[in-house]
């Protein structure tokens, strides 16, 4: 499987900010593959900007299929679309839109019955990491999820996405570890990434790539991420 460099475009952008944008990424080296997740009303239009080898995926999916389910967006909505990849479970889901983790075990479900690559987030907040919660946490977090293959997990700490602070090598590689206990998925790490501090964990062989929110939504900067 080629490495992942997701970008999280969360609710930014106009659509012609995002048309912009999405024509300005370009494809990666042959060992890694570009995905970017705009906000629903920018998919197709994306889509259509995006070159043929970048891919599509989406921010978000409910945990119904058709019917009336005001404000949805189910998966095979977004499968017919063009998206590949959906981010299921982000911390800003769980915390601000108040996701259970039985909500977040639906919507994987339904985007894996669709055949949609989900990216399940999970990590630990700055109250767990100074408590030394983190494998407490991830076991948590995951118990109770199937290993499927079409299954990326994105190990997240929450205290790092949009503080620039980032955790040391030797972190990531324990909390990937500690997923792959339980799951052997491949596992990216998300978190504050960007150009300058990439390299740091590009080369570590258990990571399988990035996903990005601030940085992805300049191109240059997520041109130079890998
Ligand atoms: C994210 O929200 O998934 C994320 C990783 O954000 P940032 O890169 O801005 O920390």
């Amino acid at each position: 499987m080629k490495k992942l460099l997701i970008g999280n475009w969360k609710m930014n952008l106009t659509s012609n900010q995002a048309l912009q944008l999405a024509a300005s990424i370009t494809s990666p080296s042959d060992e890694w593959q570009a995905v970017v997740c705009p906000s629903f009303p920018h998919l197709s239009l994306v889509k259509s900007a995006l070159s043929a080898n970048v891919k599509l995926g989406a921010q978000n999916v409910s945990r119904e299929t058709f019917g009336a389910f005001t404000g949805g967006v189910c998966a095979e909505q977004l499968k017919d679309i063009g998206c590949e990849y959906v981010i299921v479970g982000h911390s800003e889901r769980r915390i601000k839109g108040g996701e259970s983790k039985k909500e977040v075990f639906e919507k994987l479900h339904r985007a894996l019955e669709a055949g949609l690559k989900p990216i399940l987030c999970v990590g630990e907040t700055l109250e767990e990491y100074t408590a030394g919660k983190i494998a407490t946490v991830i076991k948590e977090q995951l118990d109770g999820i199937s290993f499927n293959e079409s299954l990326i997990i994105a190990y997240e700490p929450v205290w790092s996405i949009g503080t620039g602070l980032i955790p040391t090598i030797d972190e990531v590689e324990h909390a990937i570890s500690l997923i792959k206990q339980v799951i052997p998925a491949p596992v990216i790490y998300g978190g504050s990434v960007n150009s300058k501090n990439s390299h740091t964990f590009k080369n570590l062989v258990s990571c399988s790539g990035f996903l990005v929110g601030g940085a992805s939504l300049n191109a240059q900067e997520f041109n130079n991420i890998v």
